[in-house]
């Protein structure tokens, strides 16, 4: 049995929300990864089973790795497909906003999504939600909204009605959002909720396989590259900081998702507690942060106050606007400097 998470009048509050709705659309958060694309399919399923008439809708672009999944195809990109977006959204009674905390992380998905008088339902497990739905199912202590879906569908028993293809979704969910299971991954409901998927007959290691190794030969060399010639090591600091500008994505051929994950790589330097990676974006005047941290380190603090960002304690990120990777460099530093106690210690 799991333990119990979510309170008794969320649920009986989604219950409801879930039996009335007729047209369901789900949506998640800009530059989806395997959580926001696992929740949203995992719970696509299941209401889907029940007789719903569900459509997925992305704010743009989500990785190759992540396509193999059943319907992923089906996933409306709002960047490139509004009109038809919108006709979902304009025909929807129910909208659930999966692994998100604020409407900006919608980008411009938001504005229909705001503007829509359909009942609103957040699940997601980010700090500080923004209260804009009629109902916010928030547990920053969950592993991932994948395992809130999971615990929701349970709570309402509703774990029958959950296909294997859900049951895959919910895993890769779980699987992106804890590093493997390396990482937020100590609860045991945890491996509670992977047994049942399993029973669902779900191929574990096959998509681990699709989801890791995946890499195209260009990305496979871009990470050789970042960690021989880009990784700087500031060994007192237990920190380290890599960068990656136009030119040098370009000469990789880089495609969106090409260094998804790449951030957590350094923490395997024996005794580091902090990795930052900066990318520049390929489109608008603006550096992208991927902060990452282990123990108490407080990543979402230093993306705050240094990076006009936020997040998890140990997975955060933000942007830097208008400035060249040397000044996005020396604001690193200086965050360096500021957390010296912490990171010394
Ligand atoms: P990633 O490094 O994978 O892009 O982001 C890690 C986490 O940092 C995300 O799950 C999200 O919680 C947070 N994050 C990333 N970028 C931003 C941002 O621009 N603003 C805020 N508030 N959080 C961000
Ligand atoms: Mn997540």
């Amino acid at each position: 049995m799991l333990s119990q998470k979510i309170s008794y009048t969320e649920i009986a509050e989604a219950k409801r929300m879930f039996e009335t709705c007729r047209n369901v659309v789900i949506v998640s958060h800009i530059s989806a990864d395997g959580d926001a694309i696992g929740s949203s399919l995992g719970l696509y399923e299941y209401l889907k089973k029940k007789g719903k008439q569900v459509t997925v809708i992305m704010p743009n672009y989500f990785p190759d790795f992540l396509k193999w999944m059943t319907d992923a195809d089906r996933i409306i990109q709002y960047d490139r497909h509004r009109a038809m977006a919108k006709t979902f959204i304009t025909a929807a009674d129910l909208i659930v906003v999966l692994d998100l905390n604020e409407p900006s992380r919608l980008e411009e998905l938001a504005v229909p999504i705001m503007k829509s008088n359909a009942k609103k339902l957040m699940i997601d497990h980010h700090l500080h939600p923004q209260k804009f739905c009629d109902l916010t199912i928030s547990y920053p202590d969950a592993s991932s909204t994948s395992e809130l879906v999971f615990r929701l569908i349970d709570a309402i028993g509703g774990v029958s009605s959950l296909t294997k293809a859900g049951a895959e979704d919910l895993y890769a969910g779980m699987c992106t959002d804890t590093g493997k299971f390396s990482y937020n991954a100590n609860d045991p409901d945890i491996y509670f909720i992977l047994a049942e998927l399993l029973k669902k007959g779900i191929d574990k290691d096959r998509i681990n396989r699709q989801i890791y190794n995946n890499f195209t030969e260009a990305r496979f060399r871009l990470l050789g590259y970042i960690l021989s010639e880009k990784l700087q090591v500031f060994p007192d600091m237990h920190a380290t900081l890599f960068t990656l500008t136009r030119d040098e994505l370009s000469r990789f051929s880089y495609i969106k998702g090409d260094t998804e994950g790449v951030v957590n790589l350094p923490l395997e330097i024996k005794g580091t507690k902090l990795s930052i990676y900066m990318r520049e974006d390929t489109e608008r005047p603006r550096i992208f942060v991927s902060i990452r941290s282990v123990d108490d380190f407080p990543a979402n603090k230093m993306a705050a106050e240094f990076f006009n960002g936020g997040g998890h304690l140990n997975a955060a990120g933000g942007q830097l606007h208008n400035m060249p990777m040397s000044e996005a460099v020396e604001i690193a530093k200086k965050a360096l400097e500021a957390y010296a106690k912490l990171l010394t210690a």
